[in-house]
């Protein structure tokens, strides 16, 4: 495969009808709106991969309204047939799992072998969720009277809206649509503008799984105030699931307020990840290298700061900035690319002022520290060596492939500077003290700490932050909480005698 897009990327796929052009409402493809249509390139190319209608008022309203109507029906099957239906959805997203991973790379740019590795975690949810749904129970607790009973019911919370990010567009949707479907529940997506094309290929497959229309509908267009604003006030919508920068999530948070919506909120990430004297170095190199460099720095989780220990510093740097420079940076989807492009010009740009500004400080480039000799999106990884905590990298989250290395001295330095942030998603450590670890671990302000390892993220686990990192937590036996409203019922009269 070369370089360049065909003229026809949906000749990419296997299965032609997973390329959808349309919004997928109530069941139905809206391939044309009265508002026309926007362009959706390759960050690779810069090339149209497609245009597709802009959907506005009217089609969110509609979507709202089917996905009403469609919950009457949907909070009353069995959790067994719930379940059926999100299996079978789950089989058939691993059933084209090339073609979604083909998909992704297309309008996001990561490495198909990444891409591949989204889809094998997007589908996760699915399959997580199905079984979950079977095991949503109530109680029955003491009453504190003779002849009572208190009895706690779970019930689907209504219809939900998602607002979903471009850097993993299958597994935004799947860990959030997974759960809500489970529960009972409708959904209603956004996908973000520059990554729809995965949304409409997961709702072709729900559509062939059975989930019923209206279940779970997906909205196409670049209006997103308008879209956004309407998902936020509508008192239909009872639930804002979000995951994105933290200051839209401070706006939907604000929107959703006049109609107090239950709002679940995954938001931005300024982890810090702390490599220890005494730590595993080639451990430590490896994990910094996966969380960092993961979807070329994309990723709200990946390792924004890392702190090293004085002892280790220099040698710690030498091996990193060594892998770094052996990255093959291009086109995601030519075979051996590890390095895709990232998402736009805004995101090469901000890379581009968080480095000169570290430089203009006082830091040094070990590696990279430039645009691609590809052009276009592309940058350089790089390594930066002497950063400190008053320039803009250690401030604010990067989203690009430049790992800035922060000497410490000791624990308590290390740890005061790691929570020195508003945010707390996602912290790492690397050390072979089991107490330093427990002490550590214990201190960080981050709702995930990775120990000896960069990578997080699975089905199982409870995904989310603390502080400005967001509210709520998404996967694992937790994540379906956020769907359930809890009823108690105080049955009295029970006496007999
Ligand atoms: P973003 O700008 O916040 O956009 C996220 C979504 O919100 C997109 O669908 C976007 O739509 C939509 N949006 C933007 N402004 C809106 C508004 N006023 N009303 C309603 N919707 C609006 O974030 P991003 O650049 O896509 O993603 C990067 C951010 O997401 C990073 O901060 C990253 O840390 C965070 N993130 C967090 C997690 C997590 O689990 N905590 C996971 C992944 C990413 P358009 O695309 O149409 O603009």
């Amino acid at each position: 495969m070369n370089s360049f897009t065909s003229p026809n990327p949906e000749n990419l796929l296997t299965d032609q009808a997973l390329w959808r052009t349309g919004a997928f409402i109530n069941g139905q493809w809206l391939n044309e709106t009265p508002h026309g249509k926007y362009s959706l390139k390759n960050p690779a190319t810069d090339e149209v991969l497609v245009e597709l209608p802009r959907c506005k008022e009217q089609e969110t309203e509609l979507a709202i309204q089917s996905a009403q109507v469609a919950f009457e029906k949907w909070r009353k099957t069995t959790a067994k047939q719930r379940y059926e239906i999100i299996h079978r959805w789950y089989q058939l997203v691993v059933e084209h799992k090339e073609d979604l991973a083909t998909l992704i790379t297309l309008e996001e740019g990561k490495p198909l072998s990444e891409a591949r590795g989204e889809m094998d975690y997007a589908s996760s949810f699915l399959q997580w969720f199905a079984e979950e749904a079977k095991r949503i129970r109530g109680d029955v607790l003491p009453a504190p009277k003779d002849g009572q009973r208190i009895v706690v019911l779970k019930q689907p919370i209504g219809v939900c809206a998602a607002i979903t990010p471009w850097n993993f567009p299958a597994a935004m949707i799947t860990r959030k649509a997974g759960p809500a479907l489970a529960a009972g529940c409708t959904m209603v997506v956004k996908p973000a503008s520059q990554t729809p094309l995965t949304a409409l290929a997961l709702a072709e497959l729900a559509r062939r799984a059975g989930v019923p229309d209206g279940v779970f509908s997906v909205l196409t267009g670049n209006d997103t105030r308008i879209i956004g604003g309407i998902l936020t006030s509508h008192p239909l919508i009872r639930k804002i699931t979000f995951t994105g920068s933290t200051e839209v999530g401070r706006t939907l948070l604000e929107q959703s307020a006049s109609t107090i919506k239950k709002c679940s909120m995954e938001l931005g990430g300024n982890a810090p990840s702390i490599v220890f004297d005494d730590a595993d170095l080639e451990r430590a190199v490896d994990g910094v290298m996966a969380s960092k460099f993961r979807n070329t720095g994309q990723a709200c989780i990946s390792a924004n700061r890392i702190y090293v220990q004085d002892g280790i510093y220099d040698e710690f740097a030498k091996r990193l900035a060594a892998k770094v420079a052996t990255l093959k940076v291009g086109n995601g989807l030519d075979e051996g690319i590890e390095q895709g492009p990232l998402i736009d010009l805004n995101a090469v740009e901000k890379v581009e002022s968080h480095i000169a500004d570290a430089v203009q400080h006082g830091a040094t480039v070990l590696c990279g520290g430039q645009r691609s000799d590809l052009g276009g999106f592309f940058f350089q990884p790089t390594v930066l060596a002497n950063v400190t905590a008053e320039m803009a990298i250690t401030q604010e989250e990067t989203f690009g492939p430049i790992a800035p290395l922060i000497r410490f001295k000791d624990d308590d330095e290390v740890i005061f500077q790691a929570n020195n942030t508003d945010f707390g998603l996602a912290a790492y450590l690397y050390s072979q003290n089991a107490a330093r670890i427990w002490n550590t671990a214990e201190a960080l302000e981050a709702g995930m700490i990775g120990i000896n390892t960069g990578l997080i993220s699975n089905e199982i686990a409870p995904f989310g932050g603390v502080k400005q990192s967001g509210l709520g937590r998404e996967g694992s036996h937790y994540g379906i909480d956020e769907f359930l409203e809890i009823k108690y019922m105080c049955w009295d009269g029970l006496l007999t005698g």
